[in-house]
């Protein structure tokens, strides 16, 4: 295998765990949270600001990048780590989200699916062998199969049809994928159904994959469902195997899904909002069009290291957003980006030294989330954050 998964540290009677992500381009520590790089770049942000923030593993989007530029052309100009000019990890997404949710007129078939492309209407057919070679031509390290993705609130009969060909079509990318260079991990489904989930959940597990995802989580459905279904599902796979919590998500969501065993993550959010002028602080999120930063002379948050806090204003940043100036946006992704990337750090310390429930209480103490509607807006996994639309 490629991909190799090592616990460092296991917190007693319960799924909480630092670990370490093995891959052909590096080591991840975990529980880890990637950025989203959907079209070859991290919005805005340079590789070497992203090492500056301390990313060690980005996400990519194989929809986006194989209508454009093509994964071929990717290819062929050195794969895609040489192409953005980021020589970490690259876990990319099969594009099954983005096929049932962004593309027009998606026809499901027993071999694969059909669409019409958003951006310019051409029909394309997307297989399971066909997605796991264009994540082949891009050079992934980390695969995602294509799956059959439902919106929230589908009945059970459509959920139990759509489980069963995500099965079958895991296990056609898991032979389509062996002895290849990149690996594909599992992806389970079930939607809002407990015993799907967990079918899905040991279906996969059975297919001896180097790692499991968990899609179709935090898209609209209430937190306690949300946190059921992950508890049911982490419960069925292998304790020695990552588990990566799809398009999750806010900092609380973060903490939330580690105290249940996740150990990657990986959201739109820090960069999506940091363009709408909000900033992630241990407290919860400032907004910097705010008109009490006008002549605020301070940081986004005392003691950030990160490029903007160190060295620029609140009035300043406030003053850039007024006048829409780029630089603005870019500052504010860099601040979040860090803000995101300390917290997993601090999560990890806090495990690794064996005070993470500490931790967990101080933080839901400290950490006042924006509201429910605000961040269904600004999060919704799946809907957003996994489209590529961030
Ligand atoms: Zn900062």
């Amino acid at each position: 295998m490629t991909i190799e998964f090592t616990i460092d540290r296991r917190i007693n009677g319960t799924q909480v765990r630092t670990g370490v992500l093995r891959t052909p381009h590096g080591d991840v520590s975990t529980p880890v949270f990637m950025p989203v790089g959907t079209f070859g770049s991290v919005r805005s942000v340079t590789p070497d600001e992203l090492i500056s923030a301390g990313v060690n593993i980005l996400l990519g989007n194989a929809y986006h990048l194989y209508l454009r530029p093509g994964a071929k052309r990717i290819r062929d100009l050195g794969g895609l780590h040489a192409f953005m000019g980021w020589d970490g990890p690259i876990l990319t997404d099969s594009g099954g989200y983005q096929v049932f949710s962004l593309a027009s007129l998606a026809k499901v078939q027993e071999d694969g699916v059909s669409f019409r492309s958003h951006i310019d209407g051409r029909l394309h057919f997307l297989t399971p062998q066909s997605v796991i070679e264009v994540q082949q031509d891009l050079g992934s390290d980390i695969m995602m199969p294509l799956d059959h993705c439902l919106p929230y609130g589908a009945d059970e009969g459509a959920l139990r049809d759509a489980l069963d060909r995500t099965n079958r079509w895991a296990e056609i990318s898991a032979r389509a994928a062996e002895g290849k260079k990149s690996e594909v991990f599992g992806i389970v489904q079930g939607g809002m159904n407990e015993g799907l989930r967990k079918e899905s959940a040991r279906f996969m597990s059975s297919l001896d994959l180097p790692g499991y995802a968990i899609g179709g989580l935090s898209v609209g459905e209430p937190k306690e469902t949300t946190w059921a279904m992950l508890e049911a599902v982490v419960g069925e796979l292998p304790v020695d195997r990552p588990r990566y919590l799809m398009g999750v998500g806010s900092p609380e969501d973060l903490v939330e899904a580690v105290s249940r065993g996740v150990d990657m993550f990986d959201c739109a959010l820090p960069t999506r909002v940091a363009r709408n002028g909000g900033l992630y602080t241990k407290t919860g999120r400032l907004n910097v069009n705010n008109a009490r930063f006008k002549e605020y002379v301070g940081p986004a948050e005392e003691g950030c290291d990160c490029y903007f806090c160190i060295t620029f204003s609140m009035a300043y940043l406030h003053h850039l957003f007024n006048c829409n100036e780029l630089l603005g946006y870019r500052l504010a992704t860099l601040h979040n980006l860090r803000y995101f990337m300390k917290l997993m750090s601090e999560v990890r310390d806090a495990i690794n030294k064996g005070s993470f429930s500490d931790f967990k209480q101080e933080f839901m103490h400290t950490y006042v989330p924006v509201s429910e509607e605000a961040r269904s807006q600004g999060s919704r996994n799946g809907r957003k954050g996994r489209s590529g639309g961030e």
